[in-house]
C-alpha cells in the first residue's frame, strides 16, 4: 500500500501546493489549532481537532454575496464572485468529513446555493484517522468510524507516517503525479492502526451514548418535555456552540450602504440569539428555553425527520469543550433519554 513517511510530509505538501492552495491545521495557541495556508516551513499541528471546524472553507463566516450601484438612473448588479481557486484541506477528521454531507443536504438541495456549490467543486478533502481521540468525542454514536474518515484521500496515521489512499476520482487525480513521494508498505500496519483507534474509542467516557430516544417522529414527545426549562436555565445565549459546530448552517443577510453602492453580506447567525426569529409580526421564540430547545430539536429530531434519519450532529465534541456554562448536546441527550419510555 502507498505510505508517506513523516519525514516526507513537507515534500508532499510542497508538491500539493503546486497545483492548489493547501490549508493545514497549525498550533496558534497552546492546545488550540486553526487552519492556515501552508507555505514551506509551516509546522502542521499534531493536535486532534481545530478549534473551529473545516466548515469555514465552504460556508465562510462572512461573505459578500452581491452588490448594487445606481448608474445613470439604472441599478447595476455587482457580482463579487471570481473563478474559485482549487484548494485542499489537509487533516480533516472523520466528524468534520461527515459534516460536509449534512451541509450538502442543506445547501445543494433546490434551490442550490451556488456559492457553496462552487467551493465544494473546487475543494479537495484530505482526511486523517484519529490516532488519539479525545474524551469529548462521540462520533460513533452517529455511526461515524474515526478510522475510516472518507473525503477524497484518506491518511491513516501510524507511528512513523501515514498510509495514503485515494477514495474518489478527484483524489486519485490529485495523487497521480506524486507517486515517487510514497513507498510501498504491507497493509497489515494500516489495519492495526485502525483497530487501535477503534479500541480507544470503545474505552472513552462517551462510548455507548445512545441516539435511540431521538430521530424523526419524536417531535411531540420531546418538544413538550419539562426538562428543557432546567437544561436551558443557565444558557447565556452566547452562540459559541453554534459557531464552533461543523453542522450549524443558519445565516442572516444584510445590506450595507458604503456611500458608493450597497453590498449584501451573508453572515453566520445563531438560533441561540434573541433576535434570530424576530420578524415584522413579532418573535415566535421569546425565551431562551425556546431558543435552546430549537437548537437541539433541530439536530436530534427535525433534521433526521427530513433527511432519511440522518442526525444533524457528528459528535465532534466542540460544543462540549467550548460552552462557558458547560452545557452541551450530550447532557441534553442523556437527560431526555431518561424517562423517555414513560412519555
Ligand atoms: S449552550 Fe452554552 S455555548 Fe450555547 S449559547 Fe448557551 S451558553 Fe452559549
Ligand atoms: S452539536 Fe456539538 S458535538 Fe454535535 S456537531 Fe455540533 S459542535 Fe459537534
Amino acid at each position: 500500500m502507498t505510505f508517506l513517511k513523516s519525514a516526507d510530509l513537507e515534500r508532499f505538501l510542497g508538491e500539493a501546493s503546486k497545483t492548489r492552495t493547501v490549508y493545514v491545521p497549525v498550533d496558534v495557541e497552546p492546545k488550540k489549532s486553526a487552519y492556515r495556508r501552508w507555505t514551506p516551513g509551516t509546522a502542521v499541528s499534531k493536535g486532534l481537532k481545530t478549534a473551529r471546524s473545516a466548515k469555514d472553507f465552504f460556508f465562510p463566516q462572512t461573505e459578500n454575496l452581491v452588490g448594487f450601484r445606481i448608474e445613470n438612473g439604472k441599478i447595476r448588479i455587482l457580482d463579487p464572485r471570481e473563478e474559485q481557486e482549487d484548494f485542499a484541506v489537509f487533516g480533516v477528521r472523520a466528524c468534520d468529513a461527515r459534516s460536509f454531507g449534512i451541509l450538502d443536504k442543506v445547501f445543494l438541495a433546490e434551490p442550490v446555493d451556488t456559492y457553496y456549490q462552487n467551493r465544494r467543486a473546487h475543494g479537495l478533502i484530505l482526511t486523517m484517522t484519529c490516532r488519539r481521540p479525545a474524551e469529548t468525542c462521540f462520533c460513533t454514536a452517529f455511526g461515524i468510524d474515526p478510522a475510516s474518515p472518507g473525503g477524497d484521500v484518506v491518511f491513516t496515521e501510524t507511528a512513523d507516517g501515514w498510509y495514503v489512499e485515494a477514495v474518489t476520482d478527484a483524489g486519485r487525480e490529485f495523487l497521480a503525479p506524486m507517486a515517487d513521494l510514497f513507498e510501498d508498505r504491507d497493509e497489515s500496519g494500516r489495519e492495526a492502526a485502525k483497530e487501535e483507534t477503534r479500541a480507544i474509542m470503545e474505552k472513552l467516557p462517551l462510548a455507548g451514548l445512545s441516539t435511540d430516544a431521538f430521530g424523526g417522529g419524536r417531535t411531540k414527545a420531546l418538544f413538550d418535555r419539562p426538562e428543557w426549562a432546567s437544561l436551558s436555565e443557565a444558557c447565556i445565549g452566547c452562540g459559541t456552540c453554534t459557531f464552533v459546530c461543523p453542522t450549524c448552517q443558519c445565516y442572516d443577510i444584510r445590506d450595507y450602504d458604503t456611500g458608493h453602492d450597497v453590498r449584501r453580506f451573508r453572515c453566520w447567525d445563531s438560533c441561540m440569539y434573541s433576535d434570530f426569529t424576530k420578524m415584522a409580526g413579532g418573535n415566535p421564540r421569546l425565551t431562551q428555553k425556546e431558543r435552546f430547545r430549537q437548537r437541539f430539536m433541530h439536530k436530534l429530531v427535525y433534521f433526521p425527520e427530513n433527511n432519511g434519519g440522518e442526525f444533524g450532529c457528528v459528535g465532534c465534541g466542540r460544543c462540549l469543550a467550548s460552552c462557558p456554562i458547560h452545557m452541551n448536546i450530550v447532557k441534553v441527550m442523556k437527560t431526555l433519554s431518561e424517562g423517555q419510555d414513560e412519555q
